[in-house]
């Protein structure tokens, strides 16, 4: 950098010209932004000039510069269009003192004038140390179109209220009440109601923010059961209400979503099987910003979230940044799949115990113990087992499980669109790629439906929902 960029305090201070033509008039446009007095030496002063002078805009002296007369500038201009008496009026300047710059002579100037976007008290001022002006033009043209003629007006008007401004902590708190100022409420006030509405606004956005401020945040972790609304428990239904912010999953359906509060914030984070855990990430730490701006979260999984919902890392994202969080349970795919086939969880003398069990996990398909499984009587609830019929068919036929255990697969349980196959271990395979599933689907293993087993059906059997009133 040949030329360091500086801003110079002009206030109330002299700055000197010296020329009576159109090279002196240009720099002029520029100096008569500033609060400088202007001192201008022409011996044949333009129209121009004798009408700024006129209006009291400078202090025109009608002769060529003279020992002294540039005493106490700051800054002086040589823009005589004539490169000897530049080089006379430069010279006497620089032994009065002052910093000097000649017109379009890079070589002898102390100083150079950027080309400036002036929102003022917004300037930007580029240089392109004298090499491509071009460049320079374009890329104020560029900021010129990019910062809003408001932003100017925005600024003095914020910079009256920074004292105000300070019952905000320093930090983030206070950076994010400025950015909402300059780039959302203060441009809006402008453009919708004028200059007038700028400081109303900016009073009610402090309001705003202080309340949040004083409010702490919370994260409600709640189950959105299988689908429908009806599923939903009143917990559930009241966080929903009281949400500032839902962030919710790809499961969760649109008749749930109607339930949030009207002016809540609206979040889709939905991943799709085998996702990769940046997205996870990403919504723990939307979660946990959310909640430390004063929001009320609920973060919304479908089914039970302590059901192969990632729970656990979103506590401990909450924890981790000292938000308070609680859980709300909710109907999990597997309770309302099976109450669709009018059949229990557990039964006597069937199945003391039920397994709850992920077709895949992050790594790709799920080991389970295979073994234990395929003993009669057994009874599984597979989540997230489209993908991977194949596998834990497989798996569960070389361990010896009986080719014909009942098998049932329902898709979309609870909804309008619900769905009930009925096969056998040795028909999972073909059931599943013949009925083209489109949503959610829980498989139970080693349950049939009721009226199924009433009716003795050994063949795969598509069921609609309505089939069921038993
Ligand atoms: N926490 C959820 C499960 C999330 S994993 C719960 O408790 O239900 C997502 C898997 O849940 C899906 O792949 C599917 O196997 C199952 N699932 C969710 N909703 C379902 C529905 N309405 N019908 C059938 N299966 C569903």
């Amino acid at each position: 950098m040949q030329h360091f960029p500086v801003f110079l305090a002009v206030a109330g201070r002299r700055i000197v010209v010296s020329g009576g033509g159109e090279t002196a008039l240009a720099k002029l446009r520029l100096l008569l932004k500033t609060e400088a007095h202007v001192t201008v030496f022409a011996a044949a002063p333009e129209a121009d000039l004798e009408r700024l002078a006129a209006d009291g805009k400078i202090r025109l002296v009608r002769r060529a510069l003279d020992h002294g007369d540039a005493l106490c500038a700051v800054i002086f201009y040589a823009a005589n269009d004539d490169e000897a008496e530049d080089r006379r009026v430069a010279k006497l300047a620089r032994s009065d003192g002052a910093l000097v710059n000649i017109v379009d002579n890079l070589q002898d100037s102390a100083f150079i004038t950027p080309a400036i976007v002036d929102r003022d008290p917004v300037v930007v001022a580029i240089g392109t140390e004298g090499a491509a002006p071009v460049l320079a033009r374009a890329i104020k043209a560029d900021l010129e179109e990019r910062l809003p003629t408001t932003l100017g007006l925005l600024a003095r008007i914020g910079k009256a209220f920074r004292h105000a401004a300070e019952a905000l902590p320093m930090g983030r708190k206070r950076r994010d009440f400025w950015a909402d100022y300059y780039f959302t409420s203060g441009p809006e006030a402008v453009e919708q109601h004028g200059v007038e509405a700028v400081q109303p606004a900016l009073d009610r956005l402090l309001a705003r923010h202080l309340q949040a401020e004083a409010k702490q945040g919370h994260v409600d972790l709640v189950g959105a059961g299988p689908g429908d609304p009806d599923l939903l428990t009143l917990k559930a239904r009241k966080a929903l209400d009281q949400a500032d912010v839902v962030i919710y999953d790809r499961l969760v359906t649109p008749a749930i979503l109607e339930l949030a509060r009207r002016e809540a914030l609206m979040i889709n984070a939905g991943k799709e099987g085998f996702g990769t855990s940046t997205a996870q990430d990403d919504i723990n730490d939307m979660i946990v910003e959310h909640a430390l701006r004063g929001a009320h979260v609920v973060r919304l999984k479908s089914g039970d979230p302590t059901v192969f919902g990632r729970l656990d890392e979103e506590i401990e994202a909450c924890e981790t940044a000292g938000v308070t969080w609680r859980i709300i349970p909710g109907i999990t795919a597997a309770s309302a799949a099976v109450a669709s086939i009018g059949q229990s969880l557990t039964k006597r003398d069937r199945n003391s115990s039920v397994r709850f069990l992920t077709g895949h996990d992050m790594t790709g398909f799920a080991e389970h113990d295979w073994k234990a499984l395929a003993r009669t009587g057994e009874v599984a609830a597979i989540y997230m087992g489209k993908k991977t019929a194949r596998f834990i068919q497989g798996r569960l036929l070389m361990h010896g499980a009986d080719p014909a255990t009942p098998v049932t697969v329902i898709e979309n349980a609870s909804r309008p669109d619900q769905r009930i196959l009925s096969t056998t271990l040795s028909q999972l395979e073909p059931t599943l790629t013949n009925a083209h599933l489109t949503g959610p689907a829980l498989t139970f293993y080693g349950l049939a439906p009721r009226h199924a087993l009433a009716l003795s059906l050994d063949q795969t059997d598509v069921l609609p929902a309505e089939g069921l009133s038993l």
